[in-house]
């Protein structure tokens, strides 16, 4: 079984309902297979075979979604970009990727145009209408020299064929690659087959009893693996509708809850903390929510106790990673959720914390946490010796720090590499924020390790807060009632917002890139 073919059945039992609504427009199941087939025989049409690699860099859209599944029916593997990287980024996974078609914006264009002479093996660009909301370009794409290798989306769209069948799949085969930084170094292709994504939404739908009478809020980017899985295909296997949400906004957010009546909201921390902290929101705005999906960052135990508090809904925070396509770890719904916890293995997936060799620690020992199961990768594309690295005896190593307690729940202590050592002692940036995250002028806060002479590394810390009348040694002062003395912050430095990625996810490294360069 694949996502495609579990999604002609889904089509079979749900045809008439909504798979997605944008912009206040219906789009049925069955309005979607044909859509899907039409792209996928365009595609073939096209000269894109089985195998064939083709990226998708575009944000939150139907065109997404169209591409997407289009692809796969296609027999191609897809590999989603970015949309708001840098040409020298989209360059470098295009090349890397060895991408044959790009879908993309008309909007992109001139930035492709730009490329062109990068980007060799590239022999189509299927360009999509630029969506109403955004501003048009004026260029005029037939003066482009790359005007011979563009194709219009919506042309594919409509000659295609809408019972196209595409080419048979198997299990093992890729069907995604999911460019990320990993552990380290430059970004790798992390090769999902169709196992890999199938498991993932399916398993992750049944811990979380995703099922057709779900409306589902989609609004972290579709090009991230979190919302792959979470936000796009584990409701559309089984049969729920999607609010597209080109971009989050905490009043676009309340405003489609209230008027669909959504079921299920996911997101990283910091929309739920732009969402607790929008002052135009009512305690009964969220109401018709039956659970809200924390990953993708820790989730500050003090956010998720005002969250659930305020509005009367149930946060469950979840864990994944892009190698593992992603969910590993989800707080379950029948029995205790646990704050401050990614909760318990889902279904048919193991997780587990272990030494540097490899042995398994006892509860309440921190290691790093290593994963198995149908939903790990096949590896990295052409990265043979990052692999190895990676998938050892079966198991993926994450990276990431964890214990577990005595009734089976893990607890991410922070990335092994984001770990501060002062003066020989282990400082875990996440413990320092929880703290300050319970402090109520305290807004957003993220610790990092800087250089420090004597020490080795010292304690770094910036914050947001609500009363700019806050001082340096208030914080600090708060920090010494609640920390042991080697992990109180060496100094704390007030900004107006933190960096983040476009998934909402704080950006440690740009900060200390900062304190480094200073
Ligand atoms: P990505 O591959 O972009 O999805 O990033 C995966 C990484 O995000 C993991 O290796 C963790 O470091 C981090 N992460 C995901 N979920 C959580 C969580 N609930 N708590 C802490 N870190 C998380």
């Amino acid at each position: 079984m694949n996502l495609s073919l579990r999604f002609s059945e889904t089509v079979k039992e749900h045809g008439t309902k909504p798979a997605f609504i944008f912009e206040g427009n219906e789009t049925s199941y069955l309005q979607l297979e044909g859509a899907i087939n039409q792209f996928a025989s365009s595609l073939t049409d096209m000269g894109i075979n089985k195998g064939d690699h083709v990226a998708v860099v575009l944000g939150n859209s139907p065109y997404f979604v169209i591409s997407l599944y289009g692809a796969l029916r296609a027999g191609a593997t897809v590999i989603p970009i970015n949309p708001i990287y840098t040409p020298d980024e989209i360059a470098y996974i295009v090349n890397n990727g060895d991408v044959k078609s790009v879908i993309t914006l008309d909007l992109l264009i001139p930035l492709f145009e730009k490329m062109n002479e990068k980007l060799p093996k590239l022999e189509h660009i299927i360009t999509c209408e630029t969506p109403p909301t955004d501003s048009k370009t004026d260029v005029d794409v037939t003066k482009l020299s790359i005007y011979t290798k563009m194709k219009g989306f919506t042309k594919m769209l409509s000659t295609g064929n809408p019972s196209f069948v595409g080419p048979e799949l198997s299990d093992d085969d890729v069907a995604v690659i999911l460019y990320t930084s990993g552990t380290t170094g430059k970004p790798k292709g992390a090769m999902l087959t169709h196992k890999n994504l199938y498991s993932n939404a399916i398993d992750t739908a049944n811990y979380l009893k995703i099922t057709s009478d779900d409306i589902v809020v989609t609004t972290l980017p579709m090009f991230h693996v979190f919302c792959l899985t979470v936000s796009l295909n584990a409701p559309l296997m089984n049969g729920a509708t999607l609010l597209i949400v080109p971009r989050f906004s905490p009043e676009i957010a309340f405003e489609l809850v209230k008027s669909y009546q959504a079921t299920v909201f996911a997101g990283v921390p910091t929309m739920y903390n732009f969402l607790l902290q929008y002052d135009k929101a009512q305690p009964d705005d969220l109401k018709s929510l039956r659970i809200c999906i924390s990953g993708g960052a820790s989730m500050p135990v003090a956010l998720l106790k005002g969250f659930e508090q305020k509005f009367k809904v149930i946060v469950s925070e979840g864990y994944g990673l892009s190698e593992a396509s992603p969910v590993t770890c989800f707080n379950p719904l029948d029995r205790p959720r646990k704050a401050g916890s990614i909760g318990t293995n889902i279904v048919n997936v193991e997780n587990k914390v272990v030494n540097e060799l490899g042995e398994e620690l006892p509860p309440n020992h921190v290691g790093e946490l290593i994963v198995r199961g149908p939903n790990v990768m096949k590896g990295y594309y052409k990265m043979p010796e990052e692999t190895a690295h990676t998938l050892r005896d079966g198991w993926l190593y994450t990276g990431d720090l964890a214990r577990q307690d005595e009734e089976g729940y893990f607890y991410i202590v922070d990335r092994k590499k984001d770990m501060i050592i002062v003066g020989g002692y282990n400082v875990y940036p996440r413990e320092v924020e929880e703290v300050l995250y319970n402090h109520e002028e305290v807004v957003e806060v993220a610790v990092l390790g800087v250089p420090d002479p004597n020490f080795g590394e010292a304690v770094k810390c910036f914050v947001v807060v609500k009363d700019d009348k806050m001082t340096e040694d208030d914080l600090l002062e708060y920090c010494k009632q609640h920390l042991a003395k080697y992990k109180v912050p060496s100094s704390i430095e007030f900004l107006e917002e933190l960096p983040k990625n476009t998934t909402g996810k704080i950006l440690r490294r740009a900060l200390k890139d900062q304190v480094l360069q200073k």
